[in-house]
């Protein structure tokens, strides 16, 4: 559906002797890179490998490595601008006055069109799609700059929107925030390496210790000597996506010094405290595995009611959409690959069904449909969930995101927007016996609370799909 991309970028430290080499691979990661290409690329390559395994669920489309010297750099795609095909693949390769570098971008610009004209108007010639990243690259590589870290910051100032950034030049590697911060890079070290990634579980992988979340408007630029931090631009306002901490994330990533697992707890328990007369009558609390699950913990703990964690089993299953989308009735059928119901726990039970957000609606109405199904089993009917409850960890997603998550693709089809709110409108359409969300309140609350370094304010996130919000105007 619609997730965001993961970069990541690593400098060892010591002096290496390799030429610029690039690697672009279609699918998942261990489908995108062989063993025979790994090596080609030289051991820095592994070390890139196991990072994007780490970022995987940030997109499933293609993944792309490029290594230099002791440095290195690499994405994992989901189109949010350009379609998905071999030439969108990033890292984007360029030139810098005759010399290669490469750069990965997770984000999406807002003024794509007007500096595709800006770069047009130089003498660039695109073919058709083409991706908001290559436009950054070709930005770049026609400054009239002479010093590439200057050529990167005048590009910088030019563009609008969401962008976090690694960039491959010698034996660097440069890291850049948008001045809002919207998407999350992080950096760490340890005795061997520097790395940057969008979460730090892929800098756990490597066993590089998280130093800290790269601010809104930095630059941070790294070689085997070590790091530097400068701005870009001066003025900021940091606008972190609430939505990596509801649903994007990994939970066991640390995102801006707040433990992403223990912010969604907190979610589950203050669903629980905010929906407590109607929902004190569950009976069982079936998570939506696997995005469900540590709200569905943190509500256990708040209630004490019956957690039946295998009511819709999760079969996980590695192939693309695409497969799924060659088989007829696809919808359905995918529905019944990714989740088996077990319903000897739950029957005839006033069950609680939490998951993290209803975006269009496509997810929730087939699991009350699962959980309420019968199922016959060597010739008894087992009843599914008398009635179905459910609850979400996240304010009603009335706005599309423009800033990376791919939701503006489905402007019109957003299932609380369609019902302009109502939220009465939206458990009708799901078939659930109570719907509920977490006010927007609580869920900053819960991010905020769980916040390692108490340096996190309330006004610091973009909350623009729940609230109509947009921080950054185009
Ligand atoms: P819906 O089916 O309502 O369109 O999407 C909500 C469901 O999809 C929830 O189960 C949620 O965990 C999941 N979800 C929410 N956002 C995304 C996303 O960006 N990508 C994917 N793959 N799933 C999402
Ligand atoms: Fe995140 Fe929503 Fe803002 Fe997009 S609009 S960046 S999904 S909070
Ligand atoms: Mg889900």
């Amino acid at each position: 559906m619609q997730e965001s991309c993961g970069v990541f970028g690593i400098v060892e430290k010591r002096e290496r002797q390799r030429n610029f080499k690039i690697h672009h691979g279609l699918g998942q990661v261990d489908k995108a890179y062989s063993d025979t290409a790994l090596k080609r690329m030289g051991k820095l390559a592994f070390q890139i490998f196991f990072a994007l395994k780490g970022l995987q669920h940030r997109g499933q489309d293609s993944s792309g490595m490029a290594v230099c010297c002791n440095a290195g750099i690499g994405h994992n795609r989901y189109s949010t601008t350009g379609g998905v095909n071999k030439k969108n693949i990033q890292p984007i390769q360029g030139s810098f006055r005759g010399i290669p570098f490469a750069l990965a971008h997770n984000g999406n610009l807002t003024n794509t069109l007007e500096l595709k004209k800006i770069v047009e108007d130089c003498g660039a010639v695109f073919e058709e799609g083409v991706s908001d990243t290559r436009i950054i690259v070709k930005l770049i590589e026609i400054s009239i700059k002479q010093d590439f870290l200057e050529a990167l910051e005048d590009s910088l100032l030019k563009l609008r929107g969401a962008f976090s950034l690694v960039i491959l030049y010698r034996d660097k590697v440069i890291a850049a925030k948008d001045s809002f911060g919207v998407r999350p890079l992080c950096f760490g070290e340890n005795e061997q390496y520097y790395a940057v990634s969008s979460e730090s579980c892929s800098l756990d992988h490597l066993n590089i210790q998280l130093l800290r979340e790269v601010k809104p408007g930095e630059l941070i630029i790294i070689d085997r000597y070590g790091i530097q931090s400068k701005s870009w631009i001066l003025q900021t306002k940091k606008k972190i996506c609430l939505f990596e901490y509801i649903y994007f994330a990994r939970p066991d990533s640390v995102i801006d010094g707040v433990p992403v697992h223990r912010a969604r707890r907190k979610m589950g328990c203050y669903l629980a405290c905010e929906h407590s007369p109607k929902i004190l009558s569950g009976q069982a609390i079936v998570p939506a595995l696997d995005s469900g699950l540590l709200a569905a913990l943190g509500f256990r703990d708040c209630t004490n009611i019956l957690l039946v964690y295998e009511a819709l089993f999760r079969a996980h299953f590695t192939f693309g959409r695409t497969f799924i989308a060659s088989t007829q009735d696809s919808r359905e059928f995918g529905v019944s690959l990714k989740f088996n119901p077990v319903l000897f726990d739950i029957e005839n039970k006033r069950v609680i069904l939490i998951d993290d957000s209803i975006v269009r609606g496509t997810t929730a109405p087939r699991l009350v449909k699962l959980l309420k199904t019968p199922k016959k089993l060597m010739g008894k009917i087992y009843q599914g969930a008398k009635e179905v409850y459910m609850l979400v960890t996240a304010p009603p997603y009335l706005y599309p995101c423009y800033y990376g998550i791919d939701t503006w693709r489905y402007e019109g089809e957003l299932i609380a927007g369609q019902c302009k709110g109502d939220i009465e409108k939206v458990r009708e359409k799901i078939g659930a016996d109570y719907l509920g969300y977490l006010s927007l309140e609580s869920t900053i609350k819960a991010v905020v609370e769980s916040d390692l370094t108490g340096k996190l304010k309330p006004c610091d996130f973009c909350t623009a799909c729940f609230t109509g919000n947009y921080p950054i105007k185009s």
